[in-house]
């Protein structure tokens, strides 16, 4: 466990991806759309039993789950490392082309402004990223506003949000991060976290070449590592290929090495895990990953498996026991961990991957 912090220096540790979740009772504004709190609709009970589960935000627990939630982190992240923080997601509703929100086809919102207020509150331990969608009539304006509120990034999750990050409805935001130098973390390829509009073919990534030729900076969250999507480049009719290999060509493409970085959150789930060897052995790939946890998916037991992770030879046994009893006491020590213990052929992920801080300080 030592180890795993080695080398590192604390303050620049970063986890780049992690979700803020609650149900809205508490004045945080959250909103959870009524069919995912009824057991009539069980997919979406379901997920939201699984997010708060993994959080361990349990009723009862001196009155309101969304404080919970944040207590929780504040306790895992007490015993990691002074400096190292969180950088909490905020969600945005799903909206139409016309403009207009559509709180029916919305999951769940998580405002800007509770995720903002949630990182002022702990300083030491959290940083927040906004959500806002391109549509919007006032995104700029609302982007401008998270500017100066200190926000991190914007984060899109566009199937379930509807944006399709290849639609000239776009340009307008795009030329405002750009020009705000707020990088757009952006779900690619399957998601199953979260449901919402269905459209999968947004979550391409290659219709993220749009934001990246306005001069945008984005970040591939789990570097695309799920599902399957129409590779346009061969045509409109083009095959279905493995999203991570589209994700692999972008990355590779010398116009996108200053403004395309990927992160790693989740790809030691065992449905992902097979690309972490391609990963961890591209070091040229490294100084562009960013670490993530997705907390609070790693608290999940069956799709983490650190004995799957062994038979691929990419956690020395040894480790195994640790590491599973570790996970049981604290997630974000279990996945920082294992992440830093990963071998392939030798190699492992780069300090610079866990050392996050200087990206969204770039200006
Ligand atoms: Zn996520």
């Amino acid at each position: 466990m030592r180890g795993a912090f080695q080398g590192l220096d604390h303050a620049q540790v970063w986890d780049s991806h992690a979700h803020l979740a609650g149900i809205g009772d508490s004045p945080s504004g959250i909103y959870l759309n009524p069919r995912m709190n009824s057991a009539l609709n069980p997919a979406h009970y379901l997920r939201r039993q699984f997010f708060l589960n993994a959080g361990c935000a349990y009723d009862g627990e001196g009155g309101s789950i969304d404080r919970a939630y944040v207590r929780r982190m504040l306790r895992l992240l007490g015993s990691l490392r002074a400096g190292m923080k969180l950088v909490l997601f905020a969600f945005e509703k799903t909206y139409g082309e016309d403009g207009k929100a559509d709180l029916d086809r919305t999951a769940f919102h998580i405002p800007d402004g509770y995720a903002r207020e949630v990182a002022r509150e702990n300083p030491a331990f959290f940083e927040w990223a906004c959500s806002i969608h391109p549509y919007r009539r006032d995104c700029v304006e609302a982007l401008e506003q998270a500017k100066k509120d200190n926000a991190r990034a914007v984060k899109w999750l566009p199937a379930s949000m509807g944006i399709d990050p290849a639609s000239p409805l776009c340009d307008r935001f795009y030329e405002a991060v750009a020009r705000l130098r707020i990088p757009v973390i952006s779900h690619a390829g399957e998601e199953r976290a979260v449901i919402g509009t269905d459209l999968q073919e947004y979550g391409n990534p290659l219709r993220l070449r749009r934001a990246l030729d306005a001069g945008v900076r984005v970040v591939v969250a789990h570097c695309a590592s799920m599902g399957e999507d129409r590779d346009t480049d061969k045509g409109p009719n083009g095959p279905f290929v493995d999203s991570f290999s589209l994700f692999a060509r972008m990355f590779d493409d010398k116009k996108y090495e200053k403004n395309l970085f990927g992160d790693i959150s989740a790809l030691t789930q065992t449905n992902r895990a097979r690309f972490l060897p391609g990963v961890i052995e591209r070091e040229d790939w490294h100084p562009r990953l960013l670490n993530g946890s997705d907390y609070p998916l790693p608290g999940i037991m069956p799709i983490f498996s650190v004995r799957y992770l062994v038979s691929l030879g990419l956690v020395q046994e040894s480790a195994g026991p640790i590491l599973r009893e570790v996970r049981e006491y604290n997630p974000l020590l279990f996945d920082f961990a294992l992440k830093r213990h990963l071998r392939s052929n030798g190699k492992a992920l780069s300090n610079s991957v866990f050392e996050t801080r200087k990206f969204f300080e770039t200006a």
